[in-house]
């Protein structure tokens, strides 16, 4: 049976890795490495080039030209350059202001020889001095730009580094229409979007609550269970006044380098401040904002700086700048008390799961963009969604229209979003997940056994539907819903509520003298109900008192407010009222046993039992099914 729900969230995280930085700096160095290495070739190429001509005196080469070795003779300014028979290069200097010409004759060369050989003169003895210069400046000029290049890649490396620092918030602005979020949008909520209200009233104009000298509220603090739309709510804040919207996670803050966060939160409210008016979100605060305690040693050090960071920036600007942080968490009971005093978040909003009208109107803001079926009737899917919030209800529309689509039709029906109920409450079925004959046996008989206590017990939930097709951690289900609307647990109910927690555990001992582990959550359920009652709503023998601090969390750390003596008297009375429960359980598992054997038998048959059939079996038994006032009514 999995009649609890699971809502623990799976938190999305983004992994950012700091790779790409080093990538590219990797590869910088390689093209660094590849650029020098070129130059070193080319330039020694030269060098080898100019070692290669042979240079000799300028008397030895006109004995060379006397003697028809050379067949042709280049002059670049003073140089010499010559090609001799054997097609070797020779090179010498002239005078300045000589030509090469005069020269030679003034060697004792031959007119003759002379007009024999073939002489070229190429005047720009620029070119020659560049050429001299160019193996020696490039590899300079190159190593220059090679310092400047890594110079600019190691600055690339610092703004990367400052950016660590730099605020991660998303922003959205106001001229953003598709990402523009109004009241209209969030269903429900009516006391949070009146407290709202005044907020926006401010943002648009300030003046007329400063003139009167009224303290403007700086901080809000949303409080909620996952999926209430705390996030939606403080966008439709900044939709209805037309300011920009920053938003940050509280985990967001200290990704992989404690101490970031601090300068985070610096980069956000400066961001912020600068384009005023403006909101800053910071979702998930708890994670930032958790209670100082000494005892975690430092460890939550870089936390601390970050939350008094944010404790300075909120002390630091004028409650007459136009600027309000607004703060969500689910586990206000852990926040530090620093973060709720006056001048901080001292506006402190709750959001509820909502109730059947507004899981209606939630259930239509969803409905907009999808075709329905005329058989869809949400008032009906609000009824059978207690506990959903506004997230569940969201998803279960989605779910809905998935459903439709694979299907191959083109609009939503009721029979779709029936099926998502079960799917968003307990996760998807496992068809696949084939029981042996024995195993279906006990799990027919095992739910049975929880639907027919919690029939014969005037204050348990009436049960909606029994299955014993595996569905998320599930082996098969007994899905139980209230009559109406519930926001008080009576004692009663605790009780009855343990006591169908047995059914299962009861009817596998009754039935096959043996226990599996299939009942194994069960007996969690119960006995955390169990000790509940005694530890902190004051319903058991040892009276009005509570023995436990607000807040879960808190349980490794804080002293028990009680003695040794007195915890076995807790435990004791948990036993107590377990025992009872079970006794009860046991005796309408006695006394009904053909009923039982009637509900396992169809169960195994059919594998699905709904209400209405459920509620046939029980009348043709002798059980009057529980019902609704106005539904007693109808039946008559
Ligand atoms: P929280 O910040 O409280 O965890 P979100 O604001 O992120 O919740 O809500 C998650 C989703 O649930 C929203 O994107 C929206 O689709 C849906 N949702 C929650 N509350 C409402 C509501 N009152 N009206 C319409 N949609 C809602
Ligand atoms: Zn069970």
């Amino acid at each position: 049976m999995a009649r609890t729900k699971f809502s623990n969230k799976i938190k999305k995280s983004t992994t950012k890795t700091s790779l790409g930085p080093k990538l590219r700096g990797l590869s910088q160095q390689l093209i660094t490495a590849l650029v020098i290495f070129m130059v070193l070739t080319w330039g020694y190429s030269l060098l080898q080039k100019s070692k290669v001509i042979q240079t000799i005196p300028l008397s030895e080469f006109a004995t060379l030209v006397n003697q028809k070795q050379i067949t042709s003779i280049e002059v670049e300014g003073d140089n010499v350059t010559a090609i001799k028979i054997d097609k070797s290069t020779i090179a010498s200097k002239k005078e300045t202001n000589t030509s090469v010409v005069n020269t030679l004759l003034a060697y004792g060369v031959s007119t003759s020889t002379l007009a024999s050989t073939k002489i070229t003169v190429k005047n720009d003895t620029g070119l020659a001095f560049w050429g001299s210069i160019i193996p020696f400046v490039l590899p300079i000029v190159f190593l220059g730009f090679m310092i400047w290049w890594l110079a600019r890649g190691i600055k690339g490396a610092n703004m990367q580094a400052l950016s660590f620092g730099q605020s991660r918030a998303k922003i959205i602005h106001p001229d953003d229409v598709k990402e523009k979020i109004t009241f209209r949008d969030v269903a429900g909520a009516k006391e949070a979007k009146e407290e709202l209200a005044e907020i926006v009233e401010f943002l648009r104009a300030p003046k007329k609550f400063i003139d009167i000298g009224a303290q403007i509220p700086k901080g809000v603090l949303l409080m909620g269970a996952p999926g209430t739309g705390k996030t939606m709510l403080a966008r439709a804040v900044a939709g209805e006044a037309g300011v920009p919207f920053f938003h940050l996670s509280g985990s967001e803050f200290e990704e992989m380098f404690v101490g970031v966060g601090a300068s985070r939160v610096r980069d956000l409210f400066d961001m912020a401040k600068k384009s005023v008016p403006a909101i800053i979100f910071i979702d998930e605060i708890d994670a930032v904002g958790r209670t100082r305690s000494p005892s975690l040693g430092g460890q939550g050090e870089g936390r601390e700086q970050t939350l008094n960071q944010i404790l300075v920036e909120m002390d630091g600007f004028e409650p007459t700048i136009n600027l309000i942080v607004m703060a969500a968490t689910n586990r206000p009971d852990v926040l530090d008390q620093a973060l709720l005093r006056p001048g901080r978040f001292d506006r402190r909003i709750t959001l509820d799961l909502p109730d059947r009208n507004d899981r209606e109107s939630i259930l239509s803001v969803h409905i907009k963009k999808k075709p329905l079926a005329e058989d869809v009737n949400l008032k009906v899917i609000a009824e059978r969604t207690p506990g959903f919030s506004g997230a569940d209800l969201s998803s279960l529309m989605n779910e809905a229209a998935i459903l439709a689509a694979r299907e191959e039709r083109t609009s939503v029906a009721q029979f779709d979003l029936i099926r998502s109920i079960e799917k968003v409450m307990l996760g998807p079925e496992r068809k696949s997940h084939i029981l042996t004959p024995a195993e279906k046996k006990i799990t027919a008989y095992h739910e049975a056994g929880h639907a027919l206590v919690a029939s014969c017990l005037p204050d348990a939930d009436p049960v909606h539907k029994i299955s014993i097709i595996a569905r998320g951690h599930a082996g098969g289900y007994t899905l139980k819903l209230p009559l109406d609307e519930r926001r008080l647990m009576s004692r009663a109910t605790f009780l009855d509520d343990i006591a169908m927690s047995l059914g299962g555990y009861v009817a596998e001992k009754e039935i096959f003298g043996d226990i599996t582990t299939g009942p194994s959550n069960d007996l969690q359920v119960a006995t955390a109900m169990a000790r509940a009652m005694v530890t902190k709503y004051g319903m058991s023998e040892l009276g009005p008192m509570a023995l436990v601090p607000e807040g879960e969390q808190r349980t490794v750390f804080y002293n028990k407010e009680y003695s040794e003596a007195f915890g076995e008297k807790i435990d004791a009375e948990v036993k107590r009222i377990m025992d009872e429960a079970w006794q009860r359980a046991h005796n309408i598992i006695l006394e009904k046993r053909n009923v039982l054997d009637v509900i396992a038998v169809e169960l195994m048959r059919v594998e699905n039992i709904e209400r209405e059939e459920f509620e046939k079996l029980l009348l043709t038994n002798g059980i009057i099914p529980k019902r609704k006032k106005e539904e007693e009514l109808i039946s008559l």
